[in-house]
C-alpha cells in the first residue's frame, strides 16, 4: 500500500469509528464535527445547513420465519419508514409482483402477508441481488404495516413456492416506526475560490443507513472530498468549487432536496454542473451517468482517458438518463446539469460488513485524481427541469 492509500484508509477508519451515521443520530453529529475540524485545520470555513425530517427508528425485533412448506428463519431488515406489527403475527404470503426502488433503477419482488380473513398484515420485499439490504420505501407506501426485506436467494425460494401453488405461511414481527422528536443533522458546505471562471458543485453524502458504518457507502466519497478540499485549500483549482457533504441521502435525498429547495434560481444558475461521488467500493467496475446526454459522453471519454493515463484496467459503463437514487437527482430535477460516479459494491451495500479496507482506500485515491479532471470539463448546455422523471 502506498502512502496516499494508507492515509485514505486511516481517514476511513477515523470516520467509521463514530458508528452508523444515520440521519439525526449521534454518529452523524460526531462525524460532522470531525469533518469540520479537518476542514478548519486546512483553513477552510464550513457553513452548516440544518436538515429537519420526521424521525423514524428501525427497532430491534424485526423477524420473519417461514413455517410452511418448511420451517426456516429468513434474515430481514426493515425498510426505512416501515411500520410495526402488533407483536408476532401469522399469515399467508401472496405474490404481488415487481417493485421499482428509486424509480426503476432497481427492481425487487413484492409480497403481501394476509391473515385468514384476507386482512393485510405486512409486506415482504425481495432484493434483486445479494443479501437483504434496507432501502427507503417508495412514496405512497402503507406505513402502518411492517415492510421487511429478504435477500435474493430467500426471495427466489418464496417465489418458487408461491408460483408453484404452495401455501406459504409465515410468522413475522416488525417494530419500526416514527418517533416523536424530529431528526436533525447538517449539510456541510465549503467554498473554494478558483483562479479562473465558473463554479462546479462537488458533493458526497456522509450519512449511512441505520445498520452500517458505511465505509464504501459513503465514507469513501466523504473522505475523497475531504482530501480534495485539503489539497485545493493549498493549491486552488481553476474553476471555483463548492463542496457539499449531504446528510439524509439515504432518506430519499432529504439533504440535497433541502439544499436545492433553499437555493434561489440564480444560485442554481451559477453552477456549471454538479458532480456527485457516491460509493467508491472495491473493484474496477465504474458506473457513471450524467445529464444532458452529450455531457455523459464527454464524461465517459474523460474517464477512459484518465484510466489509460493511470494505467488502470477499468470496466466502465455510462447510463442515461440519471437514476433518481442519489443526490445528483435533486439537481437534475431542478434543471442543473449533473454527473454521478460510483464503484458499485452491491454485496456490501447497506450491510454491517461495509467496513474500511484497502480496496476502497485505493479507489478513493484514484477517484480524487479523476474528480480533479472532471471539475475542468467544459460547461454543458442547460436543458431545464424535466417534465417527467
Ligand atoms: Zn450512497
Amino acid at each position: 500500500m502506498n502512502g496516499s492509500t494508507s492515509a485514505a484508509l486511516q481517514d476511513l477508519v477515523d470516520l467509521t469509528r463514530f458508528g452508523p451515521r444515520f440521519h439525526g443520530d449521534r454518529g452523524i453529529h460526531d462525524a460532522a464535527d470531525w469533518i469540520e475540524s479537518r476542514l478548519s485545520t486546512a483553513g477552510l470555513h464550513v457553513r452548516r445547513q440544518a436538515v429537519t425530517l420526521p424521525a423514524w427508528e428501525p427497532g430491534s425485533a424485526n423477524t420473519l420465519r417461514v413455517t410452511a412448506p418448511i420451517d426456516r428463519e429468513m434474515p430481514v431488515w426493515p425498510m426505512l419508514w416501515s411500520g410495526s406489527s402488533d407483536g408476532v403475527v401469522t399469515g399467508h404470503l401472496r405474490p404481488l409482483g415487481p417493485q421499482g426502488i428509486w424509480g426503476d433503477s432497481i427492481t425487487w419482488q413484492r409480497f403481501i402477508v394476509e391473515d385468514e380473513n384476507g386482512a393485510s398484515l405486512a409486506y415482504v420485499h425481495a432484493r434483486d441481488i445479494g443479501p437483504a439490504a434496507p432501502q427507503p420505501l417508495p412514496h405512497g407506501s402503507d406505513l402502518t404495516l411492517p415492510h421487511l426485506v429478504v435477500g435474493r436467494l430467500d426471495g427466489m425460494q418464496l417465489r418458487e413456492w408461491v408460483t408453484s401453488g404452495k401455501d406459504v405461511t409465515v410468522m413475522l414481527q416488525g417494530d419500526s416506526g416514527p418517533v416523536g422528536d424530529p431528526a436533525i443533522a447538517d449539510n456541510l458546505i465549503v467554498d473554494i475560490p478558483g483562479t479562473g471562471e465558473g463554479t462546479v458543485l462537488v458533493c458526497a453524502h456522509y450519512d449511512t443507513f441505520y445498520n452500517t458504518v458505511g465505509a464504501y457507502d459513503n465514507g469513501s466519497g466523504t473522505v475523497a472530498l475531504l482530501r480534495l478540499a485539503e489539497q485545493w485549500a493549498a493549491k486552488p483549482p481553476s474553476r471555483s468549487v463548492r463542496m457539499v457533504w449531504f446528510t439524509a441521502e439515504e432518506w430519499h435525498l432529504g439533504g440535497s432536496r433541502h439544499y436545492v429547495d433553499s437555493s434561489t434560481d440564480s444560485e442554481l444558475a451559477e453552477l456549471d454542473y454538479v458532480l456527485n461521488v457516491d460509493g467508491l467500493g472495491r473493484g474496477s467496475f465504474l458506473e457513471t451517468f450524467a445529464s444532458p446526454e452529450e455531457f455523459g459522453h464527454a464524461l465517459h471519454c474523460a474517464v477512459g482517458q484518465y484510466a489509460s493515463d493511470t494505467g488502470r484496467a477499468l470496466e466502465t459503463v455510462n447510463r442515461f438518463p440519471p437514476t433518481t437514487g442519489t443526490d445528483d437527482a435533486s439537481f437534475y430535477r431542478a434543471g442543473v446539469p449533473s454527473v454521478f460516479m460510483t464503484f458499485n459494491d452491491l454485496h456490501r451495500l447497506h450491510q454491517p460488513d461495509d467496513l474500511p479496507n484497502a480496496g476502497i482506500a485505493a479507489n478513493i485515491v484514484w477517484a480524487q485524481g479523476l474528480v480533479e479532471r472532471l471539475v475542468a470539463l467544459s460547461s454543458p448546455r442547460r436543458v431545464g427541469r424535466p417534465g417527467i422523471l
